[in-house]
This record gives C-alpha cells, sequence and structure tokens, in this order.
C-alpha cells in the first residue's frame, strides 16, 4: 500500500497544533495532526484535577489571530476554569473545522528524517507510517507527567491519581481520606477543593511555595464589552511586555523605595491578586535584596492567616520569591487551619515508601484511602524525548541533548532539517502567556514554510554556528536573573539525572519578537535553505 504523503505532520492538538493545522490549511499546505488523546486542548484535556484553572487572566489566554472568534466567544469568570477553557477549545476545532484532519488516541513513536529525499517518515502507536517534509511539535512545555520514583507506589491499594493526567469523570473525595505529595500551582489549587469534600487530608510537603491569591470574580458585561471594545490594543500592549500580558509594571526599584512605598505597592498588589504581583518593582528578579523585601510581605501574610504558628512557619517559603513559578489559588493557606487537614514535612528526609494503606515517613505511617501526585512533569523535554527523533546520519535527538536542549530560537534544533518545536526549549514559551507565544510561533512557523516552497527549496535547516550561539544567549541572559538560581523544573531539577539547563529564554518577548523578525528579514539568518 502507497504511505500517505503530507507537506506537515503535527504531533499534538492543543491550541499550538489547533492553530497550526488552521494556518498550515489557509497557506495551502496538506497536513495530518497526530493526537493522543481522545479529544482536543491538550493541557486542558488532560489536567482536569479539582480546582485547576489559568492563572493567567481569560480574556488575555485566548487566541487573537481572527478578530471575530475573540468578539463572540464570553468567558465568564476573570481566571477561566479548567471546563470552560476546554469548552473554549473546543468549538475552536468545531468553528474551523479542524477534526477531520486530527488522528486522536494516536501517539507518535518516531520520526526518521531521510537524507535522499529530504523527507520525514513518522510512525505511530497504531501503526501507521506517513511522509511528511515538515514535522512540526505542538506537544505542551508541561505534558510529560513526573511520576516520582517512591517505592512501593504500586503497592497501593487505594485509587492514585495525577494532577496531571485526572480522571475524566472526575473523583468525588466526600468521605474519603486523602494523601496529596506535591505542594506546586496544580497542589496549591487543588488542596482547598479537596479538603471541602474530604474527611482528612493529609499534604506532604517537600518545598513550601509562594502563592498570591487569585481575588478571580465573575467579569461583568460592562468589563467584557471594554476589552473587546480595545481588544487590538490591548494585545499591542501586552507584546511590549516581557510575559506578553498587559499587567501594570512598575520598573522601579524595590530596595531603593521606602518601606511605606514598599507596602503600600505590596498590598495593591496582593488585594489586586495574582502574577501581577511581581510587577510592583522592577528589580525583584534581579537583586536578592529587593526579592527579599517581596519574600517578607509575603510571609507576614501567611502568619496573618495561618493560625497554628508552627504550621505558619512550615508552609513558609525560605526561597527566591518568583525563582520558582509563583502560584495562584483561592484559599490555600486558610485550607490549614481546617481541623481535618495536615501538613507534613518531608524536606529533610524523603518519604521512604508507599505502602498498602498510605505512606511511610520517617518511620511513622499515615493510613489514607486515595493518593493524589501532584508531582508536576518532565518540562520543556519530556514529551519530545519521549519520541524517537532521528535526524541527519540517523543521529538521535536524545544523543544530541544529552547534555541539555539545544535549539535555534527554540524553533529549531540543527542535524533535524524541516523539523519545527513550538514553544521549544530556548524560546520565552512558559515564561510568558501560552497562546499569544504559541501564535507567534505557528505564524513564523508558517511563514517560513511558505518562504521554502516559493524559493522552490527542499530543506531547511539551522546551522550549527547559530544554534550554538542562540543556546549561548540563552544561557547567558538566564545568569542575569534570579530564576536560574532555585532548584525549579525550569532547570529540570525536579527530574533525576537530568542535565541542570535553564531551558526558557528569559529574555522577555519583546527582545525575542524582535530577533525572529530579524532573522526572517535578513533572508533566514543562521539557516541553510536547500
Ligand atoms: P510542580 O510545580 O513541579 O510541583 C510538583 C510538586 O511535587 C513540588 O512541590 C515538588 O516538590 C513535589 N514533589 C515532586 N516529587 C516529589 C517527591 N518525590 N517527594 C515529595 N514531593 C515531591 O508541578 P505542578 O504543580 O503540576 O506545576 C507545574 C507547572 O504547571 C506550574 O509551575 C505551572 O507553570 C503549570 N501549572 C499552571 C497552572 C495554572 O495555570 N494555574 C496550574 C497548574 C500547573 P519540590 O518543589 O521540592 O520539587
Amino acid at each position: 500500500m502507497a504511505q500517505e504523503r503530507f507537506d506537515a505532520v503535527v504531533i499534538g492538538a492543543g491550541f499550538a497544533g489547533m492553530y497550526m493545522l488552521h494556518k498550515l490549511r489557509q497557506k495551502g499546505f496538506s497536513a495530518r495532526v497526530y493526537e493522543t488523546g481522545r479529544g482536543v486542548g491538550g493541557t486542558w484535556y488532560w489536567n482536569r484535577y479539582p480546582g485547576a484553572r489559568c492563572d493567567v487572566e481569560s480574556m488575555q489566554y485566548s487566541y487573537q489571530f481572527d478578530d471575530q472568534l475573540q468578539q463572540e466567544w464570553d468567558w465568564t469568570e476573570r481566571y477561566a476554569t479548567q471546563p470552560e477553557i476546554l469548552r473554549y477549545a473546543n468549538h475552536v476545532a468545531d468553528r474551523y473545522d479542524l477534526r477531520k484532519d486530527i488522528s486522536f488516541e494516536t501517539k507518535v513513536t518516531k520520526a526518521t528524517f531521510d537524507e535522499s529525499s529530504n523527507t520525514w517518515t513518522v510512525e505511530t502507536d497504531r501503526g501507521e507510517r506517513v511522509v511528511a517534509t515538515f514535522v512540526i511539535t505542538a506537544m505542551g512545555c508541561l505534558s510529560s507527567v513526573n511520576t516520582p520514583k517512591i517505592e512501593g507506589l504500586a503497592d497501593f491499594k487505594g485509587p492514585t491519581y495525577h494532577t496531571g493526567n485526572w480522571p475524566h469523570e472526575g473523583v468525588d473525595f466526600t468521605g474519603r481520606t486523602v494523601g496529596v505529595i506535591g505542594t506546586g500551582s496544580s497542589a496549591i489549587q487543588s488542596i482547598p477543593v479537596i479538603a471541602e469534600q474530604a474527611k482528612g487530608l493529609t499534604v506532604f510537603q517537600r518545598t513550601a511555595n509562594y502563592t498570591v491569591p487569585a481575588n478571580n470574580q465573575p467579569l461583568t458585561d460592562e468589563y467584557k464589552r471594554a476589552i473587546k471594545a480595545d481588544y487590538k490594543g490591548m494585545r499591542a500592549r501586552a507584546r511590549k511586555m516581557p510575559a506578553n500580558i498587559d499587567l501594570k509594571f512598575n520598573p522601579a526599584s524595590a530596595i531603593e523605595a521606602t518601606e511605606e512605598e514598599r507596602r503600600k505597592s505590596y498590598e495593591e498588589r496582593w488585594a489586586y491578586g495574582g502574577i501581577p504581583f511581581m510587577g510592583a518593582f522592577g528589580d525583584l528578579l534581579l537583586n536578592d535584596a529587593s526579592n527579599k523585601t517581596a519574600q517578607d510581605f509575603v510571609r507576614g501574610k501567611i502568619r496573618d492567616t495561618v493560625i497554628d504558628p508552627q504550621v505558619a512557619e512550615l508552609l513558609s517559603p525560605k526561597n527566591i520569591i518568583g525563582c520558582k513559578r509563583l502560584c495562584v489559588d483561592t484559599g490555600y493557606w486558610a485550607t490549614f487551619n481546617k481541623p481535618h487537614v495536615k501538613l507534613v514535612d518531608v524536606s529533610a528526609e524523603p518519604i521512604e515508601r508507599v505502602t498498602a494503606t498510605g505512606l511511610r515517613h520517617k518511620g511513622k505511617d499515615y493510613v489514607f484511602d486515595d493518593l493524589v501526585l501532584a508531582t508536576g512533569f518532565d518540562a520543556m523535554t519530556g514529551a519530545l524525548l519521549r519520541i524517537d527523533f532521528r535526524g541527519r546520519g540517523g543521529r538521535q535527538l536524545k544523543d544530541r541533548w544529552a547534555e541539555g536542549p539545544k535549539t535555534y530560537l527554540g524553533l529549531t534544533i540543527a542535524g533535524f532539517p524541516n523539523l519545527f518545536t513550538i514553544t521549544g526549549p530556548g524560546s520565552p514559551s512558559v515564561l510568558t502567556n501560552m497562546l499569544p507565544s504559541i501564535e507567534q510561533h505557528v505564524e513564523w512557523i508558517a511563514d517560513c514554510l511558505e518562504a521554502v516552497r516559493s524559493r522552490g527549496a527542499k530543506v531547511i535547516e539551522a546551522t550549527e554556528a547559530a544554534q550554538e550561539g542562540w543556546v549561548q544567549h540563552v544561557g547567558s541572559v538566564a545568569g542575569l536573573t534570579l530564576r536560574s538560581t532555585c532548584s525549579s523544573w525550569y532547570v529540570g531539577a525536579n527530574i533525576p539525572g537530568k542535565p541542570r539547563v535553564f531551558m526558557p529564554y528569559i529574555g522577555g518577548f519583546p527582545a525575542y519578537l524582535e530577533r525572529c523578525e530579524a532573522v526572517v528579514k535578513n533572508g533566514y539568518e543562521g539557516f541553510a535553505v536547500a
């Protein structure tokens, strides 16, 4: 049987894969999308844990490529819930008739570049083999779940859930006792909701985390009308901000402000809620002393909220605020005032083992009905390395990246021609509002494919020199901020054995955009086009 051929294979049908498909069609390229899930939505398809919602405001965490789409869609809350975002993803799939080119419940297992035909052969777990000129990965940065290697995990007799792969039918914890491992964003969102249902909840904390209240609220018609009337303006303002989010940013130094100015600024931001807290001063992620002023403020809030001083102390993070991703919560600290909620510190000694009925730590057995792993992801590279990519000379991506990911612009990889990585390592991605960052990548890739076609060329590939230059730049910019200094998933520290490299580009969206545009203007500088 003749192999099916496409101009492009796209891997993943989240927000990146969906828009990529739409854009490819618009430009007259044939495409097939492969998606592991039964439906579209990516992150928002898998992360169905209680309390899951986005920490970027809804009216900004949405596509802008079609003004009609953003005008017709109505968000209901300031921070949209997972079900609402998934409804939005499905609405987009319907509106642009995307599903007919998506193969669901199909995993890409291998992709091999053939140097004689300049094409990729893509293989799936269903035994399909298709040929494509281009392969575009759209698998998300946080999609490969991290199941910790704790002894005895398989021995637990009750149900075990991972926040990143939550049962579709939901879980009712009413009348149950629950153990939660982890205190990152997913845990901080889910713990207050689980505590409302469960009879008993024990949280095992290795590292206390900073969180700012969401101050979530329904969106009024007046607010929505005002944003919609100026959507273009808001998006343009966002593009000028490092994180591509339209928020108030105060460039002043925290340490040069007076005690009173600092308190006022932090209180205002605390009352507003969410990630804009870090915009209170311009040097919070550049200067230890400035950062400490924000740390002290948040620790004070924890002491004000948590009744038991020992619990408050345990919940108080000791590290740099904003170094790990800042969390956004609804009622997290107050949850620990409930008599049926317990906090166990596992920082000094790791959890010994999971048992049939719970887990053991420091020789003490904790018993519960259900175990929740809120233990995060093998971020940025995990999903890419699960696929056996073979580039020129049959070289495997996992070997090329043995010392950490190397890309040109986070978009392409030397030695892997015609392969593009939407929000790949080395791009701003997770440090920005993902939706507009995805759109920028999709549009850049689609224009690039068109440029290759119009030149009558067959292959585009980053040069080793350009890639090396970009990797150096990503590393040197990372070194300028405090963000690269702590053991976060940004540096792969949550995965034992993963090389420690600051993976996203921290130079800010505007600088990145400028660089991507300059590359095109200079005739695809840093690429060999043949
Ligand atoms: P995470 O931030 O990596 O948190 C994982 C947690 O599990 C950490 O507290 C970690 O402790 C703990 N952990 C891992 N292995 C452990 C072990 N063996 N023993 C004890 N504790 C262990 O993962 P996440 O909460 O899923 O969040 C990941 C990212 O997803 C976020 O940073 C954010 O970018 C995104 N996210 C966003 C939202 C949102 O938009 N609102 C919601 C959820 C997630 P250590 O800190 O000590 O490693």
